[in-house]
């Protein structure tokens, strides 16, 4: 029986693991992750503004992986041996004959004075942290940004920080405190967010604009102080300051003796595989894929069209056929704005943006079946999950 390990039980994970069992009905999967909980990054954005809470953003996934005859392995990955063929845990090792990397990407932390902001991306607990700072204030500047991998632009998180910038300015018309607040964006190029393409880069600039938030652009970020983004250009005060730092590879795999991109992410071709690592893929926001379009975002859904190209691979890899199947190449995103949403699709020849507020419903609609999907209704903090 092929034994198949899964590091990550983020989107990439959990889909790989749905195909792999679907593709080797009889392989014996492992998962290995801290939690057995996906976080659903995108209702992340809702709880600064009290839209969802952090129970909303886990899903246990104890069921789903039950149901499919998987193990789960409570550990942290810490690194590989035997190319691949054993994975090292802080809890032992897990041998295998085919191994799907999913461990999402880590988080840069190189300019000074990070601590002085609120990181939103880190987590349900970071983002409650913004709602109780926003709370506490009853007037001043809150100031919204995000930043890239120097070696490697790709790797950064935009769409969140527009999301939660424009949920902000909403909830604060909402609760009639909006003029005792100036909101505004920093960002060091003049387009930020190119990925998502122009017509949507300029749709979200227009949207900030009718709205009255200043944009910073075009001003390379030096740092931070308890209350001011300090920029190449100057100092723009604030009294919160939201910032997405650049994203870098994952932590436990420099010195695996994998390949790694400049940014420190895991480097594979179109089909997930890792290059002169047979048997080993990885999918999500843990690679950099060799010939993929430059605007690739790091994404759900991105992971999620990978996972599948790893996990029929993975079985054609077992059975020794080619393992040469490559993922599709698009990024669909609904930036919400809590009033409006502006969905955002890319593909190698189009690249549009709408605005409706239909587009929020669609997004409430994506999360419903994914927790369908994968927690079987049980919200992870119904129960305790160890
Ligand atoms: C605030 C926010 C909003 C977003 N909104 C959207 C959106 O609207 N649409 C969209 O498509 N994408 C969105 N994204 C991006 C999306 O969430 C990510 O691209 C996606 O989660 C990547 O999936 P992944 O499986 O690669 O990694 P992750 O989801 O990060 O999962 C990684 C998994 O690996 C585990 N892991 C990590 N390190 C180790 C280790 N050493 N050992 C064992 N396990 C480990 C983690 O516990 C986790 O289970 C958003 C992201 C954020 C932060």
């Amino acid at each position: 029986m092929a034994r198949v390990t899964v590091i990550g039980v983020g989107f990439g994970g959990m889909k790989a693991v749905r195909e792999i069992r679907r593709q080797v009905p009889d392989a014996q999967i492992t998962v290995v992750a801290p939690r057995p909980e996906l976080l659903y990054y995108p209702s992340l954005v809702g709880i600064p503004v009290g839209a969802t809470t952090p129970d909303d953003v886990r899903i246990d996934v104890r069921d789903f992986l039950a149901r499919h005859d998987v193990d789960f392995a409570p550990a942290v990955v810490t690194g590989l041996d035997e190319a691949g063929r054993r994975v090292l845990t802080d809890q032992g090792e897990i041998a295998n004959d085919a191994l799907v990397i999913a461990s999402g990407a880590g988080s840069l932390a190189r300019l000074p004075g990070l601590e002085h902001t609120h990181p939103l991306c880190e987590g349900p607990d970071a983002a409650a942290r913004i709602r109780e700072g926003l709370a506490a204030l009853d007037h001043g500047t809150i100031a919204f940004g995000f930043a890239g991998h120097p070696d490697e632009p790709a790797a950064a998180r935009g769409g969140p920080v527009f999301e939660v910038l424009l949920s902000v300015d909403t909830q604060l018309r909402r609760e009639g405190r909006r003029s005792q607040f100036e909101l505004v964006f920093f960002h060091a190029s003049t387009e930020p967010g190119s990925r998502l393409g122009e017509r949507a880069v300029r749709r979200v600039m227009d949207e900030m604009g009718r709205r009255d938030i200043h944009a910073h652009l075009g001003e390379p970020l030096r740092g931070f102080t308890p209350e001011r983004v300090l920029t190449a250009a100057g100092e723009i005060p604030a009294d919160l300051i939201v910032f997405v730092p650049g994203m870098e590879g994952p932590a436990w795999a420099r010195d695996t003796g994998l390949p790694l991109s400049p940014g420190g992410f895991i480097r594979a071709d179109r089909s997930c595989r890792v290059l002169g690592h047979p048997g080993v893929f990885v999918v999500g926001d843990a690679g950099a894929y060799a010939g993929a379009a430059d605007w690739l975002p790091k994404q759900g859904h991105a992971a999620e069209l990978q996972a599948v190209a790893a996990g029929r691979n993975v079985a054609s890899y077992l059975a020794g056929r080619p393992a040469n199947g490559t993922f599709r190449e698009e990024l669909v995103c609904i930036i919400d704005a809590l009033d409006t949403g502006i969905l955002v699709y890319r593909t190698a020849r189009v690249a549009r943006a709408w605005s409706s507020p239909a587009w929020r419903l669609a997004k409430h609609a994506l999360e419903a079946r994914t927790r369908r999907a994968y927690g079987a209704g049980r919200r992870a903090g119904a129960g305790p999950v160890d």
